[in-house]
């Protein structure tokens, strides 16, 4: 094995690199423009984007390309060589500081919702500082964020910044009023576990299903699933194993954290966790890991498949968005802390973000919504539609207790009158057993478990920075008012627990008690997508996001648009393929076989007295079969006549859902139990164990 940490980053420009290759003064104001986010000069732009473009020709770079993340859930590119002629044939490698701050892809072929008006072919991107510039595949990669014309984010990086900067001020003010003025800088940090499936390539490719949707429309339940509960953990097999490692070299090579790698519940199915950072590289960093899954997979004959449930009746996928907020000091300020006084600014942390859970559940919801989150949100393999949080009984027992005043008059002076003088420390182990929950403190930080495997998860992060800043101004607010600050905050502390605590939830949140007993505390279960989707566009929403510069109406509004639009076009598609493989391989699957049986009960009955019970059960339960099957992809092609997108987007939504996803469930019910009598030899497609263990 090489040398890794001499490996790790070499491909990124990353700050020992700027200081090798910058003049003192220009790494000097750099650095000062990353961290603080000021404006960079143009002749300062020059002098970096040479010292760059030298350092990437050095590494076998030949193009650049600005890498930005439009609202498609990937990320796109425009590569340009460095090349500029100079005459006499010859040419020079070349890169300015202006191609280095800003390009204009043609943005008119990306989605922009209700943008569209507003927003010429022309977009911006522009140069995120704060994210490292790195080479891959022989191009150097600059991280950027998009833009419109007039102005308009069309990206999910541009609102990811402004969230963070919105959480950043809140809780500069909160630390302030608690009387630390060394902090110059909070930040929110990330870090994604990224589940997956790995199946091999030639079975994947006789599966127009999994090319075309990315999940099987169709599948009878192999007879061996994840029943076993053997794969969780299991030793990793030598195919999937190179392909980790070839993964997680590349991954370091870019100054990715990848850390920890295992197999996971279902058969097929993995997952690989990088060790947190601030969140748009985070973000950036997961774009890329499931961007190299695709690409390292095709190169060891497999098919990554990173649908949330590409499989029914088998675990899906999800990401776990672990979250939480840190100091330039270097201070989790959802970590417990030593003292008293820690302990008062940790609760009113905590409690924020219980508030804004509470306040928002229908917004984070929303976040997580899509056709293929559908599948599993609820289906008792991860978290229910409804939005609760999990605290661990220690930390429970400590919110009542403040609550209640119980401890509230003993509390010495200095001891901050929160109503506990010290808190334990929560380590892993007892924060961390509730694994249905879909927003749970796992000890220093929470983590948000209702994220498909395919999202970006920019927007969940979005929304939760969003809205914590949100109650972090309001507690601001209230405090900066109070004369007697200790009081105060106990007095704020006491009353959000109050107020908000019908949020947590420790139980099991996939037990159908559950569901009943959130309706009652009245919260909500969207149970999908079609239902989640509008509370992106409520009016305390937009509000929110208005206020903290976050997104304004139009950006938002696109938002939904854009989402609503891929629901109706995913179940589209996915229709459609049932359509094609059911018209193209089904039925003539089902006339051929029927046919070499009845050619067998012909010449039987030719023959005189042969037994011929099997051949006509077996024909008439074909036959009957497929006359069913052929009734249901009637009812399914009808459906597709008449669904009408030129109607209100979310009409056609609701149109999607209860008519088409409904007629394809049905079609699938027929088709499986096709699957499962005509002979395997005559079915057109690999089987669920084909694919399951094909690897
Ligand atoms: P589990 O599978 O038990 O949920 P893992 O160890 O696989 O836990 O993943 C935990 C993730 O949480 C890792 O990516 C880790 O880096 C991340 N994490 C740890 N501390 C923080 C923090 N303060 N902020 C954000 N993420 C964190
Ligand atoms: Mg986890």
């Amino acid at each position: 094995m090489k040398n890794i940490p001499e490996l790790f980053g070499s491909m990124v420009f990353n700050e020992t690199v700027m200081q090798a290759r910058l003049p003192k003064d220009i790494f000097k104001a750099l650095k000062k423009t990353m961290s603080q986010g000021t404006h960079l000069e143009l002749d300062l732009a020059n002098v970096v984007a040479n010292a760059m473009k030298d350092w990437a020709v050095e590494k076998g770079a030949t193009h650049f390309t600005h890498w930005f993340h439009p609202m498609t859930g990937i990320t796109a590119e425009k590569h340009d060589s460095f090349i500029s002629p100079i005459g006499n044939g010859k040419v020079i490698m070349e890169f300015s500081g202006k191609e280095l701050v800003r390009g204009e892809p043609d943005a008119s072929s990306f989605p922009s919702g209700g943008l569209r008006c507003t927003f010429e072919a022309r977009g911006y991107t522009i140069w995120d500082i704060t994210s490292y510039a790195f080479i891959k595949d022989d191009t150097l990669y600059i991280p950027t964020a998009f833009c419109s014309y007039s102005g308009e984010s069309l990206d999910k990086k541009t609102p990811l910044l402004r969230s963070m900067e919105a959480i950043h001020t809140q809780a500069l003010r909160i630390l302030r009023l608690c009387g630390n003025t060394m902090v110059q800088r909070v930040s929110t940090t990330v870090g994604v576990e990224q589940e997956y499936f790995l199946i091999d390539k030639d079975v994947y490719l006789k599966r127009p299903d999994l090319m075309y949707t990315d999940r099987t429309v169709f599948g009878a339940r192999p007879s061996k699933g994840q029943e076993l509960d053997d794969h969780y953990f299991g030793s990793i097999k030598p195919r999937v194993y190179a392909f980790m490692k070839e993964l997680e070299e590349k991954l370091w090579k870019l100054g990715v954290y990848a850390k920890t790698k295992h197999d996971e519940v279902a058969p097929g199915q993995h997952e690989m966790a990088p060790v947190f950072t601030t969140t748009n590289i985070a973000c950036d960093h997961n774009q890329l890991t499931m961007e190299l899954m695709r690409t390292i997979a095709d190169k060891h004959g497999l098919a990554c498949l990173l649908h949330e449930k590409p499989f029914a009746g088998v675990n899906g996928s999800g990401k776990h968005n672990n979250w939480s907020l840190s100091t330039d000091t270097g201070v989790n300020l959802l970590e417990p802390g030593e003292t008293p006084y820690e302990n008062a600014q940790f609760l009113l942390f905590l409690v924020a973000v219980i508030k804004a859970v509470d306040t928002y559940q229908d917004l984070l919801r929303a976040t997580v919504a899509s056709a293929g989150n559908d599948h599993r949100l609820g289906a008792n393999e991860a978290p229910p539609a409804i939005v609760s949080m999990f605290l661990g009984d220690e930390l429970t027992a400590i919110l009542d207790a403040i609550e209640s005043g119980e401890d509230y008059q003993d509390v010495s002076q200095q001891a901050m009158e929160i109503g506990v003088t010290a808190l334990p420390h929560f380590p892993k182990d007892t924060t961390d057993r509730n694994r249905t929950s879909p927003f749970a403190f796992t000890g220093n930080k929470f983590e948000f478990r209702m994220l498909g495997s395919t999202f970006s998860v920019a927007e969940p992060n979005i929304v939760i920075n969003t809205a914590v800043a949100e109650v972090l101004r309001q507690f601001a607010d209230t405090l900066e008012k109070e004369s007697d600050f200790k009081k105060g905050i106990a007095k704020l502390i006491k009353k959000t627990i109050r107020e908000h605590k019908r949020i947590v939830f420790n139980g099991n949140n996939y037990s159908e008690e559950w569901a009943i007993e959130a309706e009652k505390r009245g919260l909500s279960n969207h149970r999908t997508t079609v239902e989640a989707l509008p509370a992106m566009i409520a009016p305390s929403c937009i509000d929110l996001f208005i206020k903290h510069g976050v997104y304004n109406e139009t950006e938002l509004r696109s938002r939904y648009e854009i989402h609503i639009e891929s629901y109706c076009k995913t179940i589209t598609i996915e229709a459609l393929t049932m359509v094609d493989m059911v018209n193209g391989g089904i039925i003539p699957a089902c006339i051929v076989y029927q046919n070499e049986l009845a050619k067998l009960l012909k010449r039987k009955k030719e023959c005189g007295d042969f037994d011929t019970t099997l051949e006509e059960r077996l024909l008439t339960k074909i036959a009957k079969a497929s006359g069913c099957l052929l009734k249901k992809l009637d009812a399914l092609e009808a459906a597709l006549l008449k669904a009408d997108d030129s109607q209100d987007i979310l009409t056609h939504a609701q149109f999607c859902r209860d008519n088409i996803f409904a007629a394809m469930s049905e079609l699938r019910i027929s088709a499986d139990s096709l699957e499962t009598c005509v002979a395997k030899k005559y079915w057109p497609y690999p089987s669920y164990s084909d694919l399951l263990y094909s690897v």
